[in-house]
Parts: C-alpha cells; structure tokens; sequence
C-alpha cells in the first residue's frame, strides 16, 4: 500500500526527539557528547493524512513511494516539527486583527490616527482598537480627554497592547455605567481617578477589558468564526501547527468563545491542533464556585469538534504586566512609588489552585513580577500537599523576572516554564525604565533555566507581539548569548509540545501527528550571531498541519 504517502527528500530533517538534557544541562553538567537539542538528523520523512510513517535516508524512504505518493525534492531546504504556540490569544489576535494599533514614536501623531478609524463604522457603533505606548516620546496611556477630543460623538474603547489596562472615552464609561462613586475591584480593575475623584477613562487589571466591554455589543457567531479563521491562517503562515488559547473567555465570554472554537474547528477553518485554557474565573467566578471539570467543558463543544480539542490546562492570573506598573515585584518600580500587586490574595490563590486541580486540570498561572512568581510557587506547593497529583505538570506563565532562588524553586517545583523572547525586543526599553539596569538584566536567563533542569517552552502571547516563532528565536538569541540555535528551536517545538501534554506534537518520529514546517535551510547551520543579527535568512515555505498543507506550497521548491 503505497497510496497518498507524502514523501519529502533531499534536505535536512531535524527530528527534535532528543529527550532532555538540553545543550545549556549538558554543558552545565560538563558532558558535551549527547546529541543536540535539535536530535535527529535525516534527509527524508514520509507521512500519510495524519501520521508520520518514516523518517530517514534518501533511498530508504524514497523505496517507500509508489505511483500514487507525492514525491518532493526538498532541494536542501530543513524540515522541522511544526511550531507549538502554548500560550496565545487566537480569539482576540482574530478579533483585533482588522483594528487600529496606535502605535509608532509619537504620542500626539498615534492619537490623530484615532479619527480616522471611526469613518466607515455605523453612526452608533463603538471604535475599537489597541495602544502601545512602549516606543512613544511621552509614554503616558491615553486618557478619556485625550479620546474625547479625537471622536467626541461614539464610544471608544483602547486596550492596551499587553491586556493589562484599557482607555475608554466618555461615552464608553457612562455606558459601562463607572463614574466617580464606582469602586475599584481589589486585585481585579482599578479605575483611576484624578485629583477631583473623576474616573481619568484608564482602568488597569485583569478585568479592565470586561468591566467597559461588557456594555459593547456582543460579537457575533460569525464574527467569531471569522476572527478564529483570521487566526489559524496567520499562525499557519508563521509555521504553526498547534496552538493554545491561553484565557479562553476573555474576549467574548467563554460560551461565546467555545462555540467559536467548535465551529471553526468542525468547519475546518482552524485546521491547527487546538488546546483551550479556559480562565479559571470565568469557569468559577467566585472562589467558592464548583470548578467545573475538563470533561463539563467539552460537553459544550460539537461532537465532531471534541476529540480534535485538548483540555489540560486552567488560566489563572497572579499579577499584570511591567509595562502597565501592574506585575508585582519584590521591590518598588524604577520609575513608580510601588511593587504593583496581585490579583488574589495569598491563601485565595492556592485555595483555586486546589480547587482547580481537585477538579482535574493542571494550572497555567501568570506570574510576571519575582513575587509574584514567589507566590505562585508556594500555592502549587500548597496545593501539593493536599489535591491530588495534576495528569500534567502545571506552568508558570512568563516567569520574567528571576534570582537564583526562584529558579532553584522553580525547578524543584517540576512547572513548566512558558517564556516569551519576543517581549524583550518589543519592550526592553520600557522593562529597563521599570525596573533599573540591574533588575532589567535579570529578565528571562534562558540559557541558566534549561542548565537548572526547568523545562522551558517559548511563545509569544500573541497579539501582544507580532508572535511569529522564528522572530522568538531571533530576540532568544539576541538577549542570551548562551543559548544554542538548537535550544531555541527545541523551546518552540518538543518543549511546548510538553507543557500542552501533546504527546502527539513536537518531534519527528514515527507515529506522531504529521504537524511540520518547511524552513528554506538548516536553522542550526546558520550562526548564532547571524540569529542575533537577524541576518539569518531563514524564512517559512510551507506548513503541513495534519498531513494537510496550510501555509505556503510544496510544489516547485526552487
Ligand atoms: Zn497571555
């Protein structure tokens, strides 16, 4: 039976089903010998719809094609896993995709953008858009004055590019019903006030997007559809083939947002493998809430759907962002008179984690600030001591700034890592005004996690940075000088294949769901510097996700 086996030969597979150690252990542990991170090498791969059948010499898997098969000449080119995205935000990267970023160098001109976004929308219509104030001369967020003035006659709504804070105008905030007598919600959205107790139209927390989004219009079935569509085909392009949403419910409510998923995944307009983290507290709002199961959730998806989505993970939120002043530091910000703080309290925190894994899931928390992640840490220890054992291991989200204690605890903890190297190139600068040089230099040490034993996942949390893997690989190896390309690669591939409990993902080998990407050569021949450079020349051809070809072309690979 030779029938429709795809068979790619004449370039470089890189298998990446070396276990663990990494380079950065091997070489901490002084043993230079073992294979790569990038593991395997071949010249050849044949897979069949979903399976990946052999991987191999020219000649040994070439033999394996009949007159039916679909023989390509890689002409040297490299094939790889199909990149993992354990921690995105399809629904809302959709959802924004056709929406205004103010963004740029100037504050004054990014605000006289904003006009212009309201022309073709209906008289009554709210204007939606996003702000990102990192490479603005003034860095201050916009106020409700600031949109007043631009559009005076409709809504407007600003989230702020991380999610951690949004600005609304007048209109938006009376009919979100906060004015100056609203109280805050501690941990959750804080509405900032001036000097006379009037709401300045900027709320930051988690709930900030929720609290004024919930007076918008909801989006509808086909918007949703169609946002996760505009995802899957800009993933695919970048060389994705499994993706998670990493706070399912947080654009759109969660019922929303799983009907969504079920269509666009029945449909086939999302043909990527699909992990959905639902939000904690949008599953169980209130700490003493029953968490439902992951079994309750799947219930709500079409049965066709069902078996293609995997459901591991909960989402929670210990803190916010440092570009917002919202993650939570041991020490006082650089450039504001305090730590910032966390979402929930200490003991509320490992109550639902408790809860949650009592429930059946593995916990996926934010921790940005080095409390934060402190805190975090003791709730899954807490949690240890009495919930039984997750079926995976939970993760820390971001884990962006670490001493030598927290990563000493991070790794006796047995969490995942799922880091996002693109957040340096996108806000170093800003991360350096938070923090101060010294602290700044502490963020994200990938090579001294993987020497620690932490298995570490790279993502990008996309929309908030453009999020295309390989541009990931590039601010890794621009920020660490001693991690390998190889390294890089492994962290988006086996190792978030990992942190998603994908056993089906992230390596070549046989048996394992056809999910790969073309890239035009070898990465791992490619130096570092020229990486660190972005001189690399390294590009995606073509993505296979499921056998099936989403991204790019196999044909005339010239
Ligand atoms: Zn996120």
């Amino acid at each position: 039976m030779t029938h429709h086996y795809t068979v790619l030969h004449g370039g470089t597979i890189l298998s990446f089903d070396g276990a663990l150690p990494t380079d950065a252990a091997s070489r901490a542990s002084g043993d230079p010998g073992v294979r790569d991170a990038a593991g395997r090498r071949a010249t050849a791969i044949c897979y069949a719809h979903e399976r990946i059948l052999a991987v191999g010499g020219d000649a040994e898997i070439l033999a394996m094609a009949g007159p039916d098969s679909h023989v390509v000449d890689l002409r040297g080119r490299a094939v790889l896993p199909g990149f993992v995205e354990p921690h995105a935000h399809p629904y809302w990267e959709g959802f924004v995709a056709g929406m205004r970023l103010l963004a740029g160098r100037e504050r004054r001109a990014a605000l006289k953008a904003l006009p212009g976004g309201a022309e073709r929308l209906e008289p009554d219509a709210w204007l939606v858009g996003r702000y990102d104030p990192t490479g603005w001369d003034r860095p201050d967020d916009p106020t409700r004055d600031d949109l007043d003035r631009a559009v005076p006659d409709r809504p407007v709504l600003l989230a702020h590019v991380s999610g951690h804070a949004v600005t609304a105008n007048s209109l938006a905030l009376a009919l979100a019903g906060i004015g100056p007598e609203t109280p805050d919600v501690p941990g959750r959205s804080a509405i900032e006030r001036d000097e006379t107790g009037e709401p300045t139209g900027i709320l930051r927390g988690p709930d900030a997007w929720d609290r004024v989004a919930s007076a918008m219009p909801a989006p509808t079935a086909a918007d949703g559809h169609a946002a996760l569509a505009r995802a899957a085909a800009r993933l695919a392009a970048d060389g994705v083939t499994s993706v998670a949403d990493a706070d399912l419910g947080s654009t759109a409510g969660l019922a929303a947002e799983l009907a969504a998923w079920g269509e666009a995944i029945t449909s086939g307009a999302m043909p990527l493998a699909v992990s959905l983290m639902p939000g904690l507290v949008r599953i169980a709002p209130a700490p003493d809430d029953a968490v439902p199961s992951p079994a309750d959730i799947a219930a709500d998806l079409p049965d066709a759907a069902r078996a293609r989505v995997r459901l591991t993970h909960v989402k929670l939120k210990a803190d916010g962002a440092l570009t917002t002043h919202t993650a939570w530091l041991r020490a006082p910000y650089e450039d504001a008179p305090h730590a910032g703080g966390p979402v929930h309290d200490t003991s509320a925190l490992a109550e639902r984690i408790r809860g949650a894994v009592a429930a059946g899931w593995a916990v996926a928390t934010h921790a940005i600030g080095d409390a934060a992640v402190a805190a975090v840490l003791d709730a899954y220890a807490a949690a240890a001591a009495t919930a039984p054992d997750p079926a995976h291991p939970h993760r820390v989200e971001h884990a962006m700034l670490l001493d030598g204690d927290l990563i000493a605890r991070l790794a006796a903890s047995g969490a995942t890592a799922v880091v996002q190297p693109e957040f340096l190139a996108w806000a170093g600068a800003t991360y350096r005004a938070r923090l101060g040089e010294e602290r700044a230099a502490q963020l994200l040490p990938f090579a001294a996690l993987l020497a620690a034993g932490i298995p570490m996942a790279f993502s990008s949390d996309r929309p908030v940075v453009p999020g295309a893997p390989l541009d990931g690989v590039r601010a890794a190896l621009r920020h660490d000088s001693g991690l390998s390309v190889a390294e890089a690669l492994h962290a988006w591939t086996a190792a978030g294949a990992m942190a998603l409990g994908d056993d089906d993902a992230g390596r070549l080998e046989v048996g394992r769901r056809s999910d790969l990407v073309i890239l035009s050569r070898d990465p791992t021949a490619v130096p570092t510097r020229a990486w660190a450079r972005g001189d690399d020349g390294i590009a995606v051809i073509a993505t296979i996700a499921g056998g099936r070809l989403v991204a790019g072309r196999l044909e005339g690979l010239a």
